[in-house]
């Protein structure tokens, strides 16, 4: 008699493999983890088929219940979830059969990070970004071999799945962006995937662990991190027909970080190592729907006429931006809020030292989108991915509403701004009917909860006084901050600077941190410190003194950075962080 080991699938009853459902039907004994193998699989089974679940069993009742049955000739048959050999436990039931000598074979099954990949639509070998997946797990009760430790794979940023993690999300998180993952970087959490009740959340490394908190996710997920969920910076083309606009290409593409290509016409490459091409019409036709942007540095006439006959769908274009080769301007053409052209002008702008040419700056149908609107007045974009959503629920016309926190500093300046774009703005209790429309774009420094598809754009009205340890890394920084944030209701994305004595001026730690935050770095004097804290009659820690010679950094350097009296988060204290958060009266306006 062989005993079968079965990989289960990862819930769906229909992706367990043909040969393991006629197995199973076949089966006299059935031992399956009942903790996460669907139960309507066992629908498969004989009538007389005896099914334990192992959930209760320990290795040993499992062990004797397979040697009884196949003493007794029963085929039986030893069911896991996902594939057995990932984190299945099998081996040490191997060992024991085989100590035994009793014959096996495993059956193999889908793991539950390929569900998750079906479930968000995903390729996690994507060219040009990566050709590696790496599956691995937070330390928990089995321990992980420290050079697998989440931070030193995430050096990789290849695509990763994690395992069993998801009620330490905050570390996750936390290790990823030490590891070197950008804190924007696209991440997914895939609960019960394909079950009936499976549920998607996505974000950014910045807003994951919120969103998943607050909807409450603890177990049976997956984590997907990686460029390949997209959000990946775009690939571009910069096409030039003259010398001049050959050079110009090279060094604009010299200060720019993300990927791309140049090409110029053969015999006026200037110089460069550009790809050549005989002729601009052949050449748009080749490559205009293989970039996410194009660039081309001529007049803006040969533009039009050579990407005329591609031009289909604001959802399909490219973005065109389009630079004289003096580099004085830079347009941005066409799908300039789907396509990202608008933003892509501004970036080829800077790093070419021209002037952004935008014309789309008031709305789509009369609506602005929130991402002009953000960048007018200068408000973060939270989350960031969910911004096409809703631009693509603006164009096609659905109701989306928006909506102004009356409790923020600039209220009535953004009321009179919403005025002036003609926008129409909803109450709080209009937000309450979710009946009433499909998308909502919400200007709130709050964690609110929002049942409907929605977008924060977030001002800065934080200042986050910080006080350290030498040594503390980006991420225990970052992650205090959050938890710091959330502990008074707000987004990390409100933050407008961070604060610190000057004696940390040059803690690694720190530094990483705002660079990663993009938001001013501001330290204090031990000087301008005593006087905060003379003034507003702060509380002292004798062991703070003895360390840097104030005796309160963290509310200190908050309220001078915030420029008010007013304490949101009074000293907090984490590990080796303490943390405090004042309020900026009048966030600077864009
Ligand atoms: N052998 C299984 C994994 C067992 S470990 C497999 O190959 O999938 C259990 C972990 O797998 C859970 O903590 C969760 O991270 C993941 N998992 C199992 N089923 C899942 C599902 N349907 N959706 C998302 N994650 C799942």
């Amino acid at each position: 008699m062989t005993v079968r080991f079965i990989g289960a699938g990862p819930g769906d009853p229909e992706l367990i493999t043909v040969k393991g459902q006629r197995l199973l039907a076949a089966a006299d004994t059935i031992i399956y983890a009942g903790s996460l193998v669907n139960p309507a699989l066992l629908a498969f089974a004989k009538q007389d088929a005896v099914i334990m679940n192992s959930a209760a069993m320990t290795l040993d009742e499992v062990i004797d219940a397979i040697a009884q049955a196949t003493a007794a000739g029963r085929e039986v048959v030893r069911l896991h979830t996902g594939d057995p050999s990932i984190y299945g436990a099998i081996k040490e039931q191997m060992d024991a059969l085989d100590a035994r000598g009793i014959s096996y074979e495993v059956v193999p099954g889908v793991s539950s990070f390929l569900a998750a990949a079906a479930a968000l639509r995903c390729e996690y070998t994507l060219p040009e970004v990566t050709q590696t997946i790496i599956v691995t797990r937070l330390e928990g009760r089995t321990p992980v071999p420290e050079r697998e430790k989440l931070a030193a794979l995430a050096s990789h940023r290849a695509t990763m799945c994690i395992f069993l993690s998801v009620h330490m999300l905050d570390n996750v998180v936390g290790e990823l962006i030490a590891g070197g993952y950008p804190a924007d970087t696209p991440i997914a959490v895939v609960q019960k995937a394909s079950w009936p009740d499976q549920k998607i959340y996505h974000g950014t490394l910045a807003t994951i662990a919120g969103t998943v908190q607050e909807a409450g996710v603890d177990r049976t997920a997956m984590i997907v991190v990686g460029n390949c969920l997209g959000g990946g910076k775009m690939k571009t083309a910069f096409i030039s027909v003259t010398d001049n606009g050959a050079r110009l290409a090279a060094d604009t593409a010299a200060n720019l970080t993300c990927k791309l290509d140049l090409y110029a016409k053969a015999g006026r490459e200037g110089g460069t190592e550009a790809t050549t091409y005989e002729s601009l019409s052949e050449l748009v036709a080749e490559i205009y729907q293989k970039y996410n942007g194009l660039v081309f540095i001529m007049a803006t006439g040969i533009v039009v006429r050579v990407i005329a006959p591609h031009i289909r769908d604001k959802r399909y274009d490219p973005a065109v931006v389009v630079m004289d080769e003096g580099g004085r301007h830079a347009i941005s053409l066409l799908a300039g809020h789907l396509g990202g052209a608008n933003e892509l002008t501004h970036v080829v702008a800077k790093a070419a030292g021209a002037a952004p040419v935008i014309t789309t700056a008031t709305d789509i149908q009369q609506k602005p989108a929130p991402d002009v609107l953000a960048a007018r007045i200068g408000l973060e974009i939270e989350p960031f991915d969910q911004l096409k959503r809703i631009n693509a629920a603006l164009v096609a016309g659905k109701r989306v509403v928006f909506f102004i926190d009356c409790s923020l500093p600039n209220y009535e300046h953004y009321v009179n701004l919403a005025a002036e774009q003609c926008i129409m703005l909803v109450t709080a209790d209009d937000l309450v009917h979710t009946d009433r429309y499909d998308a909502a774009v919400v200007i709130s420094d709050k964690e609110l909860y929002m049942v409907k598809p929605h977008i924060f754009l977030r001002p800065a009205t934080m200042a986050v006084g910080v006080g350290c340890r030498r040594g503390v890394s980006s991420a225990e920084l970052f992650t205090a901050i959050t938890d710091a944030c959330r502990k008074i209701g707000r987004s990390v994305k409100s933050v407008g600077s961070v604060a610190t004595t000057a004696v940390k001026d040059d803690e690694i730690g720190l530094l990483a941190m705002v660079e990663q935050m993009a938001v001013p770095f501001k330290t204090y004097s031990n000087e301008q410190l005593l006087h905060c804290i003379e003034k507003f009659g702060l509380e002292t820690s004798a062991f703070v003194e003895e360390q840097i010679g104030v005796g309160n950094v963290c509310e200190a350097s908050a309220l001078l950075a915030a420029g008010t009296d007013k304490l949101l988060l009074g000293k907090t204290i984490y590990d080796k962080i303490s943390v405090a958060i004042a309020e900026v009266k009048s966030p600077s306006l864009a």
